[in-house]
């Protein structure tokens, strides 16, 4: 049995007849940048966020550096990040020409720890920037609690995480800024690049809306030296159909999850922990063992689609190499780095699918 670790053309073909005649209607519209199928996803997905304000912008990690931009992060400033993350949240705390200080993560939740982020707080830190890692919620307020204390202010990367809920409460608005990526695999993807951010900052918002474009609010009058980073109408009316469609697919992802929990429990692999009042997302199912490169050679072998999110850390990747970090400077994101492996998880994954996961991860082991 092959099993993908995700199937996105499953996804168009369950909702191609409504997605389709949403592109017409886009196409039809003659409004090709901007216009109402951006300006009626905007709404929506703020509603679905519980967030007054929506900008929708080219992708996740333009969500992020025109967010940390509206928060005046230049050089000289310090974001606090996780350690263990996608390189985008780093480069867009870099792009802003501000220094990325990284806090190593909980190593159940692999989320940033907040245990560790006073200890690295100084007179230049401005934002600090917790990652929904894998779709589940950070542990947000004793993030807000020291955000508070310090002055500093909060932007979440949401990236894996649409749709997962904080103490009952959608991500959309829990910090100053919420950034969203719209990559295809994400829980709400595109059928190409998009992205947002939510708030209930009117002024932040605002901000973004002038430097996604230009930094023109009037045409042809620049306010500020922004950048070309609109969502794309297509998009934006595709994403529209799969909004609609989020909540259902992420309860198939759960059962999976519920499946794959109950399945390994006594495998001997490091299973995701769920804290206390989180509703995860679940965009990735990601289990550890010290035997990570052996399992996943014998599942690939046996025709299982797994990956390692992610292989290197951030602050040993050759693009840092001039920040001067060394390996074991963070040793838990390294540690993950070196065990984690991916197991297939998405909407179209059947439960033949799964049971065959299982059978093939017990073997492997
Ligand atoms: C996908 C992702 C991003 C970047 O999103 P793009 O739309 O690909 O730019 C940022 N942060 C995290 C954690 C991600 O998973």
């Amino acid at each position: 049995m092959n099993i993908p670790f995700l199937d996105l053309s499953a996804a168009y073909r369950e909702l191609q007849p409504e997605i389709d005649k949403a592109v017409a209607r886009s196409l039809a519209s003659g409004h090709y940048i901007g216009g109402p199928e951006v300006a009626a996803f905007e709404d929506e997905f703020a509603t679905y966020c519980g967030a007054t304000q929506a900008v929708g912008v080219a992708n996740g990690l333009d969500a992020l550096h025109l967010a940390l931009r509206a928060m005046d992060v230049g050089p000289g400033d310090e974001v606090i990040v996780p350690s263990h993350t996608y390189i985008a949240t780093w480069l867009a705390v870099s792009q802003c020409g501000a220094t990325p200080v990284p806090v190593e993560p909980d190593a159940r939740t692999y989320n940033m720890d907040p245990n560790r982020i006073e200890e690295v707080i100084t007179s230049r830190t401005k934002v600090i920037l917790p990652v929904h890692l894998y779709g589940q919620p950070a542990n947000m307020d004793p993030i807000l609690v020291i955000a508070r204390k310090h002055g500093l202010r909060v932007l979440e990367d949401g990236a894996q995480a649409h749709g997962a809920r904080y103490k009952g409460k959608r991500l959309g608005a829990h910090g100053d800024v919420v950034a969203w990526s719209f990559y295809p695999g994400k829980n709400l993807g595109a059928m190409g690049d998009g992205g947002a951010i939510t708030t209930n900052n009117v002024e932040l918002a605002e901000r973004i809306r002038v430097l996604r474009n230009y930094g023109s609010r009037v045409k042809y009058t620049n306010d500020v030296q922004g950048y070309n980073s609109r969502l794309d109408p297509l998009q934006a009316a595709i994403l529209r159909v799969k909004l609609a469609h989020l909540d259902e697919w992420n309860a198939r992802r759960s059962t999976m999850a519920a499946h794959y929990q109950k399945g390994l429990v006594d495998s001997g692999l490091i299973l995701p922990f769920v804290t206390d009042g989180v509703d995860p997302a679940w965009h990735l199912y990601v289990v550890q063992s010290p035997q990570r490169d052996a399992l996943l050679k014998k599942m690939g072998e046996t025709g299982i689609g797994v990956l390692i999110h992610y292989p290197i850390p951030p602050h040993l990747q050759r693009a840092y190499t001039s920040a001067g970090y060394s390996k074991g400077q963070f040793p838990i994101a390294e540690k993950i780095a070196n065990q984690c492996l991916s197991l297939p998880i998405g909407p179209h994954l059947s439960a033949a699918g799964v049971a065959a996961v299982l059978a093939a991860c017990k073997t492997a082991i």
